[in-house]
């Protein structure tokens, strides 16, 4: 069978594995039947898009991937409303993001509106797969990898780039849980003029030392701060960071090594259509620890499409424990997730045009 120029090789209906129990699906954990993938070689471009059975790949041990870490992905989400309707939440953005992280790791970029439709074919195949439990819903992860067998070093001239889908719980299943955060003034994440604003495999792995450690002390996340002077706030985790003063909402701009979350440009847009003044700008931790002692911070959260809003009950900065709202979470948090997934089940009224519906 093919549909939109993608051939489609489908299990029979008995050779389909059973769904998960929707209330203890976790994240990452169970994989679908089917996956989207298609090739390039250097001199035929992208070619042979499929829809096919889940499966492990064949890899040349010698492909660059495994050895000099040209790879980059993607994260969102399908979610199912209550009306039955499986949503999109600006998958476009993602296509983008994508094609800016193949650029930065010199790998070819793919055409935006193509890879959006073979996703939903993909998913079209795997509706049974979108849960319909509160919060639950079905995380969608594109990734390229360079699969040419050669040891020098030079962008690869052959890829792969495919999509697998998970269906993953509800984040918060027992209420919003606000986070310890260590704030790391030995570890970075990336610095200026590397490769901390692509969605690159080797960002994660820099990251783990620090965040081990962090756990390993009983915090839950790090505060990264900039690679130079140790100094200026950047991202939390894997998320963008805000801080809610009294008179404004700040979160660290784009400076190059900030990821630039979709989910941070949409409460950036939902702040400001609330009348609330929202500011992109350098901010450093000094500034923020002043703040807390003075009662001007009122909130602080972490944003990315698999938590939406984490509130932040501290940070915990050489050697003192700053305690923000209490530890609680606050009611900018609280509003930001409310209204945020209320657009995303299609229980609100969707005035962005955010929304894509399968
Ligand atoms: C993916 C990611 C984010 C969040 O991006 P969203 O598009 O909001 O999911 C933030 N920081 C890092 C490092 C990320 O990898």
């Amino acid at each position: 069978m093919r549909r939109n120029g993608i051939k489609i090789e489908l299990l029979s209906d008995d050779s389909r594995k059973p769904l998960p129990d929707e209330g203890s699906l976790g994240f990452g954990i169970h994989f679908t039947d089917h996956l989207f993938i298609m090739q390039y070689y250097d001199k035929k471009g992208w070619h042979s898009p499929m829809i096919v059975p889940y499966g492990e790949f064949c890899l040349d041990p010698a492909s660059v991937c495994l050895h000099y870490g040209q790879a980059i992905f993607e994260g969102l989400k399908a979610y199912r409303g209550k009306d039955g309707k499986v949503r999109l939440f600006r998958p476009r953005e993602n296509m983008k993001r994508l094609n800016r992280s193949a650029w930065r790791m010199c790998m070819p970029e793919v055409d935006e509106e193509f890879l959006l439709n073979a996703v939903k074919e993909l998913l079209r195949v795997e509706e049974r797969w979108v849960p319909g439990a509160k919060g639950t819903s079905l995380y969608i992860r594109p990734f390229m990898i360079a699969t040419e067998a050669f040891l020098g070093v030079r962008p690869a001239k052959e890829y792969i780039l495919a999509v697998i889908l998970s269906p993953v719980g509800a984040y918060y299943a027992e209420g919003f849980n606000p986070v310890k955060i260590f704030v790391t003034d030995e570890f970075v994440r990336a610095a200026k003029g590397g490769v901390g604003e692509a969605k690159t495999a080797g960002n994660y792995a820099a990251s783990l030392m620090a965040s081990e450690q962090a756990k390993e002390k009983g915090f839950t996340q790090v505060l990264w701060l900039d690679a130079k002077e140790h100094r200026y706030i950047e991202e939390v985790g894997t998320m963008n960071i805000f801080f809610a003063f009294k008179d404004e909402i700040v979160t660290p701009s784009l400076s190059g090594s900030i990821l630039p979350g979709v989910t941070r440009d949409s409460v950036l847009r939902l702040g400001a259509s609330w009348g609330i003044n929202m500011a992109e700008r350098e901010l450093s931790i000094d500034e923020v620890i002043d703040a807390i002692k003075d009662g001007r911070l009122v909130e602080c959260f972490g944003t990315g499409t698999a938590a939406v809003i984490s509130p932040v009950a501290s940070l915990h900065y050489k050697g003192n424990e700053y305690i923000i709202n209490d530890g609680k979470t606050g009611s900018l948090s609280k509003r930001l997730f409310e209204e945020i997934t209320a657009i995303q089940y299609g229980e609100k009224e969707d005035e962005f045009g955010w929304i894509e519906i399968l």
